[in-house]
């Protein structure tokens, strides 16, 4: 059901399936998604799918179209109709509808910023002018410290970013955990590799630093531009590699205030750490000490001015979108054009949609949710969830191949797993923070300085496991290993996935299968090495581990037989943790879905059983239209299998051939024993 990125913390999911456009309410989604001339034991995927297939096309310029694609446009056009009804009224003052109009409103008047010009700059410029040696240099880079990164971020947008965050071996406290930073291309390899390609970018990046420091009537350009680009390559070496980010104990490596000047010696740590706010803070988690390192050292051996020349242009570079159009167009020709393959700038009012959001994430929140989400959606998710996790229970409790000692872990942890369902439940407080109209730079200053204080006064709170890490309007879902928590927006929560008034056996097959399959997550290999309380350690037995992997190498063989192409089949070892999660997903969602008739039989709908209606909208999830190469990217790098697959996971669910009284003539039909019973 979902899209996963996997790194360190976390997983980002985001709803990758299809329902189609209509919502599961109304009956005749079911006829017109459908196809009833085919037997749903020989093909449920275009059983379920089959009209849908016949009647969508792919957007131009896309190779592939699904559900995900469709809610996520509709999604930006509601949350973009609410901003601009913000910014055309006249909203009280300090109001969510006040900040999120003035934020968009300011930062659509082009004709304002342009008559600026560069003068919003002007004083940051005058703090760079004074910078004369080390501790000056350190002080200004300790005022650049990004909070706006985490545990995904492979490079902060400044020299060092903090992720506020519990740490690995305490849930109690929040720590402040310092991530490595500095480089205006995107990741260290764009420094580093020698091919003639990226040799090619390197130039064409130099080539954009010279033209933004000519923007700002910068002397001597060129030559400040391959000074520039030498000193950030410098920091690129010290970087960590990609390959590290996966691999979570890397990152764990405690530094106490004092081991900064021992083991990074050139930045005067004093000066940096009383300039960033932080004078008091003694621990710290340090997960690329090589960048720590080797970028301190560069504070020592690079000349003053190159590094004075180098926070000029990340500065004019960081606020590129509130400055003139010529420095957006040429922040766009580089990142836009030459980094990204974009043929025109989006138009003014997406990026001001994207700003508003990005500096006012919870405010636009409140103002989605107040309209789309209303308090009966989230008591209604919240009681589908509440079942979902009894049939946890059950089903832990019932596994073969987990030892009893860890499932009394395993069942801890589920106990303690905090789910957070459409929007939190205590929002972010931005009183503190000013949204002047027809001030966009000020705006953006602000914003920024806001979120920072904001993440660094939680270093003197307690940790807080139920703060949100994703906005109720964005289409997704978020798992933090650490703490135990995960997410699901209102954006995701929404038709056909999820229908608060709608039918309760559709709702369990789709956005209960999906969520059920993201809580597997936790206790399968990505998951098992964090505790009940997201702290870093194993908690499955060798013992586990091996009957884990027996269990699943007949899931391997089963998806290794779908070849949709003559040449090419589904790698069943690269898809199989996500299989299994899907196996988990399904089973665990038809539980709950039983658990919460209470003994009654459901109501038949357009022909249709609930337990059809279940599992006709957990194949329903899976419809996507895509390019033949598409399809065969998808097999060759995703984790994923083709949504046709992952739909034929009902084959191994007992209470499916039940339901749609499949049997041994039909070609989807599994022997009792080939069924694979995981979860
Ligand atoms: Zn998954």
């Amino acid at each position: 059901m979902f899209h996963i990125r996997t790194m360190a913390l976390f997983v980002m999911c985001a709803l990758a399936a299809s329902l189609g456009t209509d919502a599961p309410a109304n009956p005749d989604a079911y006829t017109a998604n459908m196809d009833r001339s085919v037997k749903p034991g020989d093909d449920f995927y275009r059983y379920a799918n089959g009209g849908w297939l016949a009647k969508v096309a792919i957007p131009a310029g896309q190779s592939s179209y699904d559900t995900r694609a469709i809610l996520v446009q509709k999604t930006s056009q509601r949350v973009r109709e609410l901003i601009q009804e913000a910014a055309e009224t006249q909203p009280v003052k300090g109001s969510p509808a006040q900040k999120a109009g003035d934020y968009y409103a300011s930062f659509m008047d082009q004709g304002g910023i342009e008559s600026k010009g560069l003068t919003p700059l002007a004083s940051e410029m005058a703090r760079i002018a004074t910078i004369t040696d080390k501790v000056s240099l350190s002080a200004y880079l300790g005022t650049t410290l990004n909070t706006e990164v985490d545990g995904l971020t492979a490079n902060a947008d400044h020299v060092f970013g903090v992720w506020v965050n519990q740490s690995f071996t305490d849930s109690d406290h929040y720590v402040f955990h310092l991530m490595q930073g500095g480089l205006g291309m995107p990741d260290r390899d764009d420094y580093i590799d020698p091919s003639p390609k990226m040799a090619g970018l390197r130039s064409q990046y130099k080539a954009h630093i010279a033209a933004t420091l000519k923007l700002a009537g910068i002397a001597d350009s060129e030559t400040k531009a391959g000074r520039i680009l030498a000193l950030e390559t410098r920091m690129a070496q010290a970087q960590a590699p990609d390959a590290d980010a996966a691999d979570v104990f890397k990152q764990n490596n405690p530094w106490k205030r004092v081991d900064f000047s021992r083991k990074a010696s050139g930045i005067d740590w004093d000066a940096y750490f009383a300039s960033a706010g932080l004078t008091g803070q003694s621990n710290f988690v340090v997960w690329q000490p090589s960048a720590v390192t080797g970028t301190s050292a560069l504070v020592n051996s690079e000349a003053i001015d190159v590094w004075k020349d180098y926070l000029r242009f990340h500065l004019i570079e960081h606020y590129s979108s509130v400055l003139p159009k010529a420095v957006a167009a040429e922040h766009f020709a580089f990142y836009g054009i030459t980094l990204s393959g974009a043929q025109q700038p989006p138009d003014r009012s997406s990026d001001a949609i994207a700003a508003t959001n990005a500096a006012l994430g919870q405010e636009v929140g409140r103002l989605y949710t107040h309209r789309y989400f209303p308090p009966e959606a989230k008591a209604a998710a919240q009681a589908m969830v509440g079942n979902i996790i009894a049939a946890y229970r059950v089903r832990i409790a019932n596994l073969t191949w987990m030892s009893p000692e860890t499932k009394k872990k395993a069942l801890a942890k589920l106990d303690a797993l905090t789910i957070g369902l459409g929007y939190p439940d205590k929002w972010i407080d931005y009183s503190t923070l000013d949204v002047v109209r027809g001030d966009a730079f000020g705006n953006m200053q602000r914003a920024e300085a806001f979120n920072r204080q904001r993440n660094l006064a939680q270093l003197r709170e307690r940790a807080d496991p139920a703060e949100w890490r994703i906005d109720p309007q964005i289409v997704g879902a978020v798992i933090v290993f650490s703490p135990n928590a995960e997410f699901f927006s209102a954006g995701l929560l929404q038709p056909p996935y999820f229908d608060s008034h709608g039918d309760a056996a559709s709702n369990y097959g789709s956005a209960g299968a999906g969520i059920a399959h993201e809580i597997s997550h936790s206790f399968d290999e990505l998951g098992n090495i964090y505790d009940a309380q997201g702290r870093l350690g194993h908690w499955w037995t060798a013992d586990d581990l091996a009957r884990y992997h027996e269990a699943a190498a007949q899931l391997v063989k089963q998806f290794d037989g779908y070849c949709p192409l003559p040449d090419l089949c589904v790698k069943g070892k690269q898809v199989l943790s996500e299989n299994i999660a899907d196996l988990a997903g399904l089973l665990t969602a038809h539980d709950a879905y039983v658990l919460s008739l209470k003994g009654k039989t459901d109501v038949v709908m357009d022909g249709l059983s609930g337990d059809q209606r279940f599992f006709l909208a957990f194949a329903q999830r899976w419809r996507k239209a895509q390019t033949e190469a598409a399809l065969r990217r998808q097999i060759t790098t995703d984790t994923h299998a083709p949504g046709e697959y992952r739909s034929d996971t009902v084959r191994n669910v007992g209470a499916w051939y039940k339901a749609y009284g499949i049997a041994p003539r039909d070609k989807l039909y599994l022997t009792p024993e080939n069924r694979v019973a995981i979860w």
